[in-house]
């Protein structure tokens, strides 16, 4: 549908005339709403194959796509309240400024006819992206921002060196942790960054004392055994409010992450361990 609507739209206003020009017009609006429907579904589909798939697809979007996303939903809405179009020339229409409620000023004019192509081309992406996921086929979106570490390793405390954790690799899918409570957060032996989980809109929990960027997490089967951990603070587990994991020399290294109400996880601070890697 969106298809035809484009096609129609961009033939007509390659040769415009002043008695139809409604017709191009109506073709834009038309196509826009069926984009709009169209993001909706593909969206529904992605999510019911996987949920997490889709919520990190959503999260990772970079600025001026999220921008663009607004920008139709906004369009919509101001398109049905008052006419949008300032007509030029046959071949120079704008779109007025519209409200943007996700910023304080508005969008600026945009010109129509470079607009009809861009809108087009930037959804048909998105689209299929998202029925990718939808069919259950792999890694497909950009993921740049993840720290992809190629080596095993274990952690070791800064201060005296003494190793904390068992050989670990980095977690290859994001869609492998679980955010379900009690669960462990990761599969035995693989750690994340915390700057991936935020990225991802993966954190276990918002608020107050949340992961940060600065740690890294790791299954609490995956400590050393001559690690100790303290009792502290939670409802009836560990709430990682406090550090309460320290090396075998009593080095403080990081938090557990152990109450009934949150995944399980170890939470060790970049500047109390580092990695050494085993090639
Ligand atoms: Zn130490
Ligand atoms: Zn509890």
């Amino acid at each position: 549908m969106a298809d035809y609507h484009f096609t129609q739209a961009s033939d007509y206003f390659k040769n415009p005339q002043l008695d139809t020009i409604h017709q191009g017009i109506s073709d834009f609006c038309a196509m826009i709403e069926t984009i709009e429907s169209s993001l909706n579904i593909a969206r529904d589909c992605a999510a019911m194959q996987s949920t997490l798939e889709t919520k990190i697809y959503i999260e990772s979007l970079k600025d001026h796509e999220r921008n663009e996303l607004h920008y139709i939903e906004q369009f919509i809405k101001a398109n049905k309240k008052k006419q949008v179009f300032n007509f030029i020339q046959l071949n120079d229409i704008e779109i007025s400024a519209i409200p943007n409620k996700h910023e304080l000023k508005p969008f600026p004019e945009r010109k129509l006819l470079p607009y009809i192509q861009e809108v087009k081309k930037f959804t048909d992406l998105m689209i299929e992206d998202l029925l990718r996921i939808y069919k259950g086929s792999t890694v497909r979106f950009d993921q740049s921002w993840r720290n992809i570490d190629l080596f095993r390793g274990s952690f070791v405390c800064i201060k005296c060196g003494s190793i904390v954790t068992k050989i670990l690799k980095h977690i290859d899918s994001l869609s492998k942790i679980s955010l379900r409570e009690k669960d462990s957060l990761l599969p035995n032996f693989t750690y994340v960054y915390g700057s991936e989980v935020i990225k991802a809109g993966l954190l276990p929990w918002k608020g107050e004392n949340e992961v940060l960027e600065d740690e890294i997490l790791i299954p609490a089967s995956s400590l050393k055994m001559d690690v100790r951990v303290e009792a502290a603070t939670g409802c009836c587990g560990s709430d990682s409010s406090v550090t309460n994991v320290f090396c075998r020399n009593g080095h403080p290294i990081g938090k557990k992450a152990s109450d009934c109400w949150m995944p399980h996880f170890i939470r060790l601070t970049m500047i109390h361990v580092k990695k050494v890697e085993i090639l």
